[in-house]
């Protein structure tokens, strides 16, 4: 019997505990260390499951300072630059954010641990539905994940007060802008696709758009359904 209870504590420090020890130990030396301060942002990225959300075989990388890939020629970005570009775009309790490339449905999840509603677009079905199924799974009632091109944004659902692209585009496309709340951010890598692009903040105030990079990234490229 002691030996059966021992057995079931081991497991339970493997399986659920050990993670989270993991995810405390990346937000302290990846993501605090590298100056990332947001609260709310370092609780999310403490919380949620990325070894949940990601392919079978790179399960045990979940936690590393590494883009991860995630089939269909796709990668998912370090938990950095997770945490780097949910806080530029400074989410809140109350806030409805819009999502371009849902992936693994990560990004999804951090920001749904801290704003009220995430609406996320992914173009590849096989993805889209993967991560809508992951999410549920995770409890995330939250996150609505619609298959589509995102350069339309989501209009029936505008404005949006943070809005996170994830694939990197030629070009910031003016429906995202549009749909923009006033005081709203949006964060976006900007440049050709399979070189070094810019992560570019993008903020509506007093009706006008201002944007500035803030720092070099390269991301999967933003495709287009036609
Ligand atoms: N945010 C994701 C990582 C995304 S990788 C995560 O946390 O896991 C970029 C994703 O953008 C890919 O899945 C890619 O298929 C998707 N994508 C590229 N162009 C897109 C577009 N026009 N609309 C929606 N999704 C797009």
């Amino acid at each position: 019997m002691i030996k059966f209870g021992f057995l079931f504590f081991m497991l339970l420090i493997i399986s659920g505990s050990e993670r989270e020890a993991e995810r405390h130990l990346m937000v302290r030396t990846q993501i605090q260390a590298r100056g990332v301060e947001h609260r709310p942002t370092l609780n999310a990225l403490k919380k949620v499951e990325r070894h949940r959300l990601v392919p079978r075989d790179v399960v045990s990388y979940a936690y590393m300072d590494r883009p991860l890939p995630i089939d269909y020629g796709q990668t998912i970005s370090q938990p950095y630059i997770v945490a780097y570009m949910t806080e530029a775009v400074q989410p809140q309790r109350g806030h409805k954010v819009l999502e371009i490339g849902t992936g693994s449905g990560y990004q999804a999840a951090v920001l749904a641990e801290i704003v009220d509603k995430v609406y996320t677009i992914e173009i590849v079905e096989e993805l889209g539905r993967r991560a809508r199924r992951d999410l549920n799974n995770l409890g995330y009632e939250n996150i609505h994940v619609k298959i589509g091109d995102g350069y339309y944004g989501w209009k029936e659902h505008a404005p949006f007060d943070a809005i996170v692209v994830t694939a990197a585009a030629e070009y910031i496309p003016p429906p995202l802008i549009e749909q923009l709340n006033e005081g709203g951010r949006m964060i976006i890598p900007v440049g050709s696709p399979f070189m070094t692009q810019q992560l570019v903040l993008v903020e509506k105030k007093d009706g006008q758009v201002r944007s500035r990079n803030l720092m070099p990234v390269r991301f999967v490229p933003f495709t287009r359904s036609d």
